[in-house]
């Protein structure tokens, strides 16, 4: 279904989507009741409990490029966390949040505690934010909708909101790079997977000039594993983009690179045209600058941009998003040093994409407030309740 949806290849939608749904519903499930609240040092004549409670309704709108994951970071700890959920998913894939419903449904969970009402975002998911008993907001998708969700919520009930939003993750690599193969492997590879319809896509590649040359050529050499293909095939690793029109953003923005004057090496155009699907081959630029639109704005397509990088944390901390960063060194000083100066809610080391349940995701700056997974995710759909209880004892 995730497929069909949004063009996804199906030996992902197996592996990654499904799996880690399942896994991220299973895991909340069990660390529900492993959560403990907390009494405060106070004096001896009183007592300070401070707990949890839910929140009451909580409304969760989420995209299409992983439509089940995205709704499952959400609505497991909501549910877990003992609140109402009402899921809104993207008009442009709905299925999966449908089937969800009806699973939840033979899995137990009461009619009426978990319910997904698709539509448009100006109707449905409007209806919600602006919703006088919808008592908080789990938002995933663009920057521009996010702000307009912090504005309803302040509209209406100032219902907590939280979003998760855009990206343009930077990824530099220095000279003393551990390994350049693994580095350009990741680098190539994170910025195809999902048809670089990833929020965490490290779309600014910023590599020391030193090694930039040997880098541009090992990946240049690695994209034409990456040529589009029918996504029901179980050998695809590069599917269709969602719609016409997401095709049509990406080659406006390939458009614009060669006009501001960045160079095309690799791809920049539709192909299989003739299948009535919207695919675009994996495109590489090289001689970006940090004051082109294709370095600074979410492309959201199979786009790799390629920067010498001089002073390369005030290129990558020169973004209004702060989703994610990489930084790749042998040296553990640099290491620590850069990962502290990157703005980002995220920072690997001499890796990209390592992922768990355990660990929490979600942005600084511009790319949203509030974080999904761990068990961190229980302060979005909680409240904090202090109760003061007189203690007259005589001992
Ligand atoms: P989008 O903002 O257009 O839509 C997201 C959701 O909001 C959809 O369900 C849509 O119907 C709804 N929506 C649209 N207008 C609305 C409105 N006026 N009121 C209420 N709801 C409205 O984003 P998209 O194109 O579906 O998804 C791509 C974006 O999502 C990218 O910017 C990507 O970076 C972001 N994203 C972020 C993360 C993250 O964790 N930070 C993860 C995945 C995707």
């Amino acid at each position: 279904m995730e497929t069909l949806d949004m063009g996804k290849p199906v030996r992902y939608a197996r592996a990654v989507d499904v799996n880690s749904a399942a896994n991220c519903i299973r895991w909340y499930g069990e660390a529900v009741d492993k959560v403990y609240d907390e009494i405060a040092p106070t004096g001896k004549n009183s007592l300070a409990l401070i707990t949890r409670e839910p929140i009451g309704v909580v409304g969760v709108i989420v995209p299409w490029n992983y439509p089940m994951i995205m709704a499952a970071w959400k609505i497991a700890p909501a549910l877990a966390a003992g609140n109402f959920v009402v899921l809104k998913p993207s008009e442009k894939s709905p299925l999966t949040a449908l089937r969800l419903a009806e699973l939840a449904l033979e899995a137990g969970i009461p009619p009426g505690v978990f319910n997904v009402v698709p539509g448009f975002g100006p109707e449905a998911g409007e209806a919600l934010a602006l919703h006088m008993d919808v008592d908080c907001i789990a938002f995933t998708g663009s920057t521009k909708v996010g702000k307009h969700i912090h504005v309803m919520a302040g509209q209406s009930n100032l219902k907590r909101a939280w979003t998760e939003l855009s990206g343009k993750s930077p990824n530099i690599v220095f000279a003393d790079c551990p390994d350049l193969d693994r580095a350009v492997e990741a680098a190539v590879g994170s910025v195809f997977f999902n048809q670089g319809e990833s929020c965490n896509a490290p779309s600014r590649l910023l590599v020391e000039a030193s090694i930039k040359d040997r880098f541009l050529e090992k990946a240049l050499a690695l994209v034409p594993r990456y040529a589009p293909a029918n996504p029901l095939d179980p050998a695809t690793i590069m599917g269709a983009l969602v719609d016409r029109t997401q095709m049509e953003t990406v080659l406006r923005y390939i458009a614009l690179g060669q006009q501001e004057g960045a160079k095309l090496i690799a791809g920049g155009a539709q192909v299989m045209g003739d299948t009535g699907g919207f695919y675009v081959e994996p495109t590489v630029f090289d001689g970006v600058t940090n004051r082109m639109h294709i370095a600074q704005e979410e492309i959201f397509g199979p786009v790799l941009s390629f920067t010498e990088a001089a002073e390369a944390v005030r290129m990558a901390n020169d973004s209004i998003y702060g989703l994610q960063a990489a930084v790749w060194t042998r040296d553990i000083n640099k290491a620590h040093g850069v990962a502290r100066a990157l703005k980002a809610g995220t920072v690997y080391v001499n890796q990209y994409d390592e992922d768990d349940i355990t660990v929490p995701f979600g942005g600084v700056k511009q790319s949203g407030i509030g974080r999904d997974k761990s068990l961190h995710a229980f302060d979005k759909y909680t409240e904090l309740k202090t109760i003061w209880i007189r203690i007259d004892s005589p001992l």
